[in-house]
């Protein structure tokens, strides 16, 4: 398979560092507020990432941790801590504001069904890691202390800027807002590995060190996690855009600072969801959320479809129309796998084989997921029984996540259930993909027929039958289907 690397600017072929493993890392969620649909949108993302890595065979450990320690409001070492913010809003402790947001992040992520990391580990339980690194650093002669703080010194690299060194645009995509000067860096890059001095209100946590009392900065932690978990090597980290630049670039210097060799192989980002009126972002307060699309009667993982229609490389813009767009798809989709009935034909292999193929061919350039898509399409067009497109329909759905199957079965419950309350109400019952210009259309035909006005029911069929649509009549009303 092959993936876009940020850190080469290429698409490669991607090849573990070791067969057996994939060792993965994604940045986990600030826990002071719900993530919005835009953080979501990055790990709808890392999540199909990593049951395609599944799909095509490897066995994958992936670690992400939970930042409820460390992240100020600028990325750049300044502001407030997000965490202590969180709490003074809403005037509860810390550990309770993290408590509350992390379990309201993995219930988003249950409902948009991605699968939680194998390893999901808070900042605040590794410090040990964290000095552990941070005084090899010192030691190295890479950290120093100034005003109260530990600093990494970025002068001493070769090669700080990994990802926008080639590409200026990258840093421009990727950098977030409102950094200001701190006079401690000797240099304007360098970023604090552990405060114990901070011009704003205290952070609430506070451990013991080496250098005084205090708090890891946010870009230790996921290299101390990572360590901990994965070992000295990695093979592939993901985040959102915003996270190359200082994140990620801050997180290679001091890994290999520590490590004395390569860290990580591959690096990916995901574009942002933006609406109209730009970036979505926690820190403005205002924004979407899973809870919010669910009040307004959208199924979340008709969400999830939105994002993987389009590519993870191209910015994507989120509104109203487009999701309700995407919703209808998603229940047409749904609607079209419940259609295939099973028999007791067997499984073809050879149309598994070719229709298996497309979809490896689609996910394996650079997780082409509008492609992986069609490959569902190609799918219920093919010449194939039933059997044959279940078995495909859920093979690739491992991957899509989009829980096709499980959705058709309630479909098929849900009009069994309406086919007899119809029949005990002795009325007119139309069932099919729920379309509801075809529902209409079927539905005057079956009230034309009710009226003996034969002619119009006629004229009915043949212009749904023009339109590709069968329609059956049932000793409980009309079921239609597209053929
Ligand atoms: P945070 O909780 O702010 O640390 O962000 C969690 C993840 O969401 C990070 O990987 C960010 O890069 C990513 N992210 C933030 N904003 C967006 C956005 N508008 N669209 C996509 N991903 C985002
Ligand atoms: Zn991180």
């Amino acid at each position: 398979m092959y993936l876009y690397n940020s850190a080469t600017h290429r698409k490669e072929e991607f090849v573990p560092n070791h067969p057996d493993i994939v060792k993965m890392y994604t940045c986990g969620p600030t826990v002071y507020h719900f993530a919005h649909i835009g953080n979501l949108r990055s790990y709808i993302m890392e999540d199909v990432l990593e049951k395609f890595l599944r799909f095509e065979g490897y066995h994958v450990k992936r670690v992400m941790n939970i930042t409820d320690v460390g992240h100020l409001s600028s990325d750049g070492d300044t502001g407030e801590d997000k965490m202590l913010k969180g709490a003074k809003r809403e005037n509860k402790s810390v550990m309770d504001i993290a408590r509350f947001y992390t379990d309201a992040f993995f219930s988003d992520c249950e409902k948009l069904n991605i699968k939680r990391p194998d390893v999901v580990e808070p900042a605040t339980a590794c410090i040990s890691e964290y000095i552990r690194i941070i005084s090899a650093l010192v030691e190295k002669g890479y950290g120093y202390v100034a005003g109260g703080n530990v600093y990494f010194d970025t002068s001493k690299l070769e090669r700080y800027y990994i990802f926008n060194d080639h590409d200026a645009e990258d840093l421009a995509v990727g950098v977030r807002e409102g950094v200001e000067e701190d006079v401690n860096k000797r240099n304007k890059n360098d970023f604090v590995l552990w405060f114990t001095q901070s011009k704003f209100e205290d952070q609430a946590l506070k451990w013991d060190s080496p250098w005084g009392v205090g708090y890891p900065g946010w870009h230790i932690e996921c290299s101390g996690i990572s360590m901990k978990h994965l070992g000295e090597d990695l093979d592939i980290h993901c985040g959102g855009i915003d996270n190359a630049f200082p994140h990620h670039t801050n997180e290679i210097a001091q890994s290999e600072a520590y490590l004395g060799h390569k860290w990580c192989n591959f690096w990916m980002h995901v574009l942002h969801l933006n609406t109209n009126s730009g970036k979505m972002s926690k820190s403005k307060g205002e924004f979407l959320t899973v809870s919010l699309l669910e009040e307004k009667g959208y199924d979340p993982l008709a969400y999830r479809f939105f994002c993987l229609q389009s590519h993870y490389r191209k910015g994507l813009v989120f509104s109203w129309e487009n999701l309700d767009n995407a919703q209808g798809a998603y229940r047409k989709l749904v609607a079209r796998a419940a259609a295939l009935v099973p028999g007791d034909g067997a499984v073809d292999e050879a149309v598994v084989a070719a229709q298996r193929e497309n979809f490896r061919k689609a996910m394996g350039n650079d997780l082409n997921t509008s492609l992986g898509i069609t490959a569902l399409y190609d799918v219920l067009k093919a010449e194939a029984n039933a059997e044959t497109k279940l078995a495909l329909l859920g093979d690739f759905d491992q991957v899509l996540g989009l829980r096709l199957l499980e959705k058709a079965a309630q479909k098929r419950e849900a009009d069994a259930k309406a086919v007899s309350n119809a029949s005990a109400a002795g009325g007119i019952l139309i069932t099919g993909e729920g379309d509801p210009e075809i529902d209409a259309l079927v539905r005057r035909r079956a009230e034309a027929k009710k009226a003996k006005d034969f002619a119009l029911a006629d004229q009915l069929r043949a212009q749904l039958k023009d339109m590709g649509i069968e329609v059956v009549d049932t000793k409980d009303g009309a079921v239609w289907k597209r053929v």
